[in-house]
C-alpha cells in the first residue's frame, strides 16, 4: 500500500489524512502535544471557550461535507445572531451588514462579507475530536514529533523526524511557512523565501463575567474598534455567549477580546505575560461597555506570527515553491498557502490529498 507522511496536524494536514487513509498507510505528526493547530476548544465548567478559529465563513460546502463525512452534520450550527456593532472612540453604533469582517484583517472575500459565520454546538475543537476519531485505526497520529527534513529518496522521500526516519511514497507538508522553508531547503532552493513569509500575530483574551455586570444587551456579535479609536491594540470583541448557542449559562455573559499585538509582545523577552494581557482586556472593554464587575473567569491565548499575509510576494514564493516541485511527491497544503481559514485549510488539505494519489498511483513502500 502506498505510504503518506503529513507533517502538521492542523485542519489541513488531518483532512489531507482522512481523504488519503482509505487507499494509504499514512503517518500524520505534529510538534505540538495537541492535534488541531490554530483550532482549539475548551470547556471550563459550562462555558465553552475558544482558543483559536470560532467559526468557518458562512458559504463554506467544504467544511460541511467533511464534517458530515467524519459524523458531525447535525452539529452545525449558525450565528444566533447577526447585528454588529461599531466603536468610534466615543460610542457604539450599529455597523451596516459586512462592515465589522473587514476590520478583522482575515481577508475575507466580499462575497464572504456580511453573510456571518457558522461554526459548531461545541465549538470548533469538535471538529478536530471526530477527524481524530475518524483516523483512529485508519492511521498513524504522532503528537509532540517534530519533523525537521524531507528528503527525496529514490522515487519516494524521506522524512526526518528527530533521530527517526521516516521513509514514504509522498508527503504533505502542512506547517506554517516558516516551518515548510526549513524542511523543504534541501529540496527545494526556492523555498528559502517562505522563511521571510509576512504574517500578523493574534492575542484573544475570553472574560467571563455575572451577566448583570454588564450594562448593554448583548443583543449582537460584538464590536470592532474603528482604526483610529484603537488602543493597545485592540481591535474587536465577540459576545461569545450571545453569537453562539450555548456557549454559557444565562447568568453569565462570555466576550473574547481581540488583540493585534506587534511581535515583541507575545515573543521574546519583553512579551507581555497573561495578567498583563488580561488587563489590558479589562481595561480596554472597559472604555467601550460599562462593567461594573470583575471577570470570573480569563483565558488569554497568544499567536505569534500565526495569521498568513497573502500579498504579491508570498503568492509568488508559494507559486515558484509549487513549481520547482512539479512532479515530485511533495506537496504543500494549509493556510499558510493557499488562503487563510478554516475553509481554505479544508479545501488545501483535500486537493493535497488528489495530488498525492495522482502523484503516487503504484505506492512501493520501502521499510518504515
Ligand atoms: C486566534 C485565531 C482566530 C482565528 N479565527 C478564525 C475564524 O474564526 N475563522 C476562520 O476561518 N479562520 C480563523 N483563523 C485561522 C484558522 O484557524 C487557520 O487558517 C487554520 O486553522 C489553519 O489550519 P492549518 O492546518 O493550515 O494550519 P495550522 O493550524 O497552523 O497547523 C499547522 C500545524 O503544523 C504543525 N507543525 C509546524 N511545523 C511542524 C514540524 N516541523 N513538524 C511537525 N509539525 C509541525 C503545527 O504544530 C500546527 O499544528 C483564526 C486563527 C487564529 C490564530
Amino acid at each position: 500500500m502506498r505510504r503518506v507522511v503529513i507533517i502538521g496536524g492542523g485542519l489541513a494536514g488531518l483532512t489531507a489524512a482522512v481523504r488519503l487513509a482509505p487507499e494509504t498507510d499514512v503517518i500524520a505528526v505534529d510538534s505540538r502535544s495537541r492535534l488541531g493547530g490554530q483550532i482549539l476548544t475548551e470547556r471550563h465548567g459550562r462555558l465553552t471557550v475558544e482558543r483559536g478559529a470560532e467559526g468557518f465563513v458562512f458559504r463554506s460546502e467544504a467544511v460541511p461535507r467533511l464534517a458530515a463525512d467524519v459524523g458531525l452534520r447535525t452539529d452545525l450550527i449558525g450565528q444566533s445572531v447577526m447585528r454588529s456593532y461599531g466603536f468610534d472612540g466615543d460610542r457604539l453604533r450599529v455597523l451596516a451588514p459586512g462592515e465589522a469582517a473587514a476590520f478583522l484583517g482575515f481577508q475575507v472575500p466580499r462575497a464572504d462579507l456580511g453573510q456571518g459565520i457558522r461554526s459548531f454546538r461545541h465549538g470548533m475543537g469538535s471538529l478536530i475530536s471526530a477527524l481524530r476519531s475518524h483516523l483512529q485505526g485508519r492511521a498513524e497520529l504522532r503528537t509532540s514529533t517534530t519533523a525537521t527534513r524531507v528528503e527525496p529518496r529514490g522515487e519516494g522521500v524521506r522524512v526526518v523526524v528527530g533521530d527517526d526516519a521516516l521513509d514514504a511514497d509522498g508527503v504533505v507538508v502542512a506547517t506554517n511557512a516558516k516551518g515548510a522553508a526549513r524542511l523543504l531547503a534541501s529540496v527545494a532552493p526556492s523555498a528559502a523565501v517562505l522563511g521571510a513569509a509576512p504574517t500578523l500575530s493574534s492575542v484573544t483574551v475570553e472574560l467571563a463575567f455575572d451577566r448583570d455586570d454588564i450594562d448593554h444587551p448583548l443583543d449582537g456579535t460584538g464590536f470592532v474598534v474603528a482604526d483610529d479609536a484603537q488602543r493597545g491594540g485592540l481591535r474587536a470583541c465577540t459576545f461569545t455567549s450571545a453569537k453562539f448557542t450555548d456557549r454559557s449559562p444565562a447568568h453569565q455573559a462570555l466576550l473574547r477580546l481581540f488583540f493585534r499585538p506587534e511581535l515583541f509582545e507575545v515573543a521574546g523577552a519583553d512579551a507581555l505575560d497573561d495578567e498583563a494581557w488580561r488587563r489590558r482586556a479589562i481595561e480596554g472593554l472597559g472604555r467601550v461597555l460599562r462593567v461594573t464587575g470583575a471577570p470570573s473567569g480569563s483565558w488569554v491565548s497568544c499567536w505569534p506570527e500565526a495569521l498568513p499575509v497573502f500579498n504579491h510576494r508570498h503568492r509568488t514564493a508559494v507559486a515558484d515553491v509549487e513549481a520547482s516541485l512539479e512532479g515530485r511527491p511533495i506537496v504543500l497544503a494549509g493556510s499558510a498557502f493557499h488562503g487563510s481559514g478554516i475553509d481554505a485549510a479544508v479545501r488545501s488539505g483535500e486537493d493535497a490529498a488528489r495530488r498525492l494519489l495522482r502523484l503516487t498511483p503504484h505506492g512501493s513502500p520501502p521499510a518504515r
